[in-house]
C-alpha cells in the first residue's frame, strides 16, 4: 500500500513535532513518522529545565505529550512507523517504512541523533548489565551503589548530578584535564558531596563478566593503568547524527550531519531539515522546536511557491 501526504516528518522529537505543530496550522495535514522512539532524546531527560514557560522545570516524557497533544490537537498524524529507506532523487518523494510506502511533496527530516559509545572491550557485551547510555531510564538501578560518568562536557555532568538521586558516589572520568562543561554545572558538580573527579584518565576496558565489576583505566599523563570497582558506567561522550539512511540522498558534512542552509533547505528542493540531524552546536529543546517550526514554514513557502 502506498499513502501520499503533502508533508512527511521523519522524527518526533522536538523539531518534529513543532514541524507537525506548525504543517498543521497551516492546513497541510502532516503526517509523522515517529521512528522508535517518540519523543526522542527528550523522552529519557529527566527534567527539562531550560524550555521557556516552565519555570518550575518539566518532565522530559510530560513535554513530549504536551508537543504531540498540541500537533494533533491542529490535525497532525502520528503514525509509529519506521523510515528504512528513502528515495529523494525525483518528486513525489518516496520513503519506505517497516509497514508502509510513502510518497511526499516534501519531507522534513527529523530524525534526531544518538549517544556515541566508546568502542572498548566490554562495552558492548554489558550494556544493560551496568553500561547505559540514559540515566533518566537507568539511574534507580544503582541505589546505593558506587558509580561511574564517562566524559567531560555538559551531559556528562548534568546526568552524573541526577545519578547522585541514587548512587552511593558518581566518579566523573575525563580524558583530559580540563572539562568542556560550562562553568554553572561545573561549579554544581564540583560542590556536590557525592561525586569524584578522575581527570587525565581513559576507559580501555569494562570488566565483568555477566555484570559490570569495574573499569580499567589509564592515566594519560604518566600511561598508568589501574582497575576501579564499579557497579555502572554510564557514557555521556557526545552524540552522531542519525542519518545513516540519507547517505546518497542529501549532502552531509564530514560528521554525517544533515547540510543546510540558514532556511533549514537541504541540498535536495523540497527536503527540509531541522533538530540534532542538522544541529551539533546547540542541541536544545528550544533549539531543536525552534528549528522544526521553521522547515513547516519553509515547506509552506515551498508548496505555494
Ligand atoms: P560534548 O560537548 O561534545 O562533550 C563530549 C565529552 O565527551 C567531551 O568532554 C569529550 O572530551 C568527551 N569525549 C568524546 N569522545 C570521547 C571518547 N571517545 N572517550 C572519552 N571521552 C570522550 O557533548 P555533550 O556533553 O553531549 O554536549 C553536546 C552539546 O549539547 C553541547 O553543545 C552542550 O553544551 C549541549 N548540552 C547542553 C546542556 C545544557 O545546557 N544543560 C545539557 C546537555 C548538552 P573532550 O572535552 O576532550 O573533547
Amino acid at each position: 500500500m502506498i499513502t501520499h501526504t503533502q508533508v512527511l516528518i521523519l522524527g518526533a522529537g522536538p523539531a518534529g513535532l513543532a514541524a507537525a505543530l506548525y504543517a498543521a496550522r497551516a492546513d497541510l495535514n502532516p503526517l509523522v513518522l515517529t521512528g522508535p522512539e517518540l519523543g526522542g532524546q527528550v523522552s529519557i531527560t529527566y527534567m527539562v529545565e531550560n524550555y521557556p514557560g516552565f519555570p518550575e522545570g518539566v518532565e522530559g516524557p510530560a513535554l513530549v505529550q504536551r508537543f504531540k497533544e498540541q500537533a494533533e490537537k491542529f490535525g497532525a498524524r502520528l503514525v509509529l512507523d519506521t523510515a528504512v529507506a528513502v528515495d529523494f532523487s525525483q518528486r513525489p518523494f518516496r520513503v519506505q517504512a517497516t509497514k508502509t510506502t510513502y510518497t511526499a511533496d516534501t519531507v522534513i527530516v527529523a530524525t534526531g541523533a544518538t549517544a556515541k559509545t566508546l568502542g572498548v572491550a566490554g562495552e558492548d557485551e554489558l550494556v544493560g548489565m551496568g553500561v547505559s547510555y540514559c540515566a533518566t531510564c537507568d539511574g534507580h538501578f544503582f541505589k546505593g551503589m558506587d558509580i561511574v560518568v564517562v566524559g567531560g562536557g555538559d551531559s556528562a555532568l548534568e546526568e552524573a548530578l541526577f545519578l547522585t538521586r541514587y548512587a552511593n558516589t558518581v566518579t566523573i572520568i575525563h580524558r583530559r584535564d580540563q572539562l568542556r562543561a560550562g562553568p554553572l554545572l561545573q561549579k554544581r558538580a564540583r560542590e556536590h558531596p557525592k561525586i569524584r573527579f578522575l581527570l587525565d584518565t581513559v576507559v580501555t576496558e569494562i570488566l565483568g563478566e555477566d555484570m559490570v565489576e569495574g573499569v580499567r583505566l589509564r592515566h594519560v599523563p604518566s600511561g598508568e593503568t589501574r582497575d576501579h570497582p564499579t557497579a555502572g558506567v554510564f557514557i555521556f561522550i557526545g552524540y552522531h547524527p542519525n542519518t545513516d539512511l540519507f547517505t546518497g540522498q542529501l549532502a552531509l558534512d564530514e560528521r554525517g550531519y544533515i547540510v543546510t542552509d540558514k532556511f533549514t533547505r537541504t541540498s535536495v528542493p523540497g527536503v527540509f531539515a531541522a533538530g540534532e540531524v542538522a544541529d551539533s552546536r546547540y542541541r536544545q529543546v528550544i533549539t531543536s522546536a525552534g528549528m522544526g517550526a521553521a522547515a513547516a514554514m519553509e515547506v509552506v513557502h515551498f508548496l505555494s511557491g
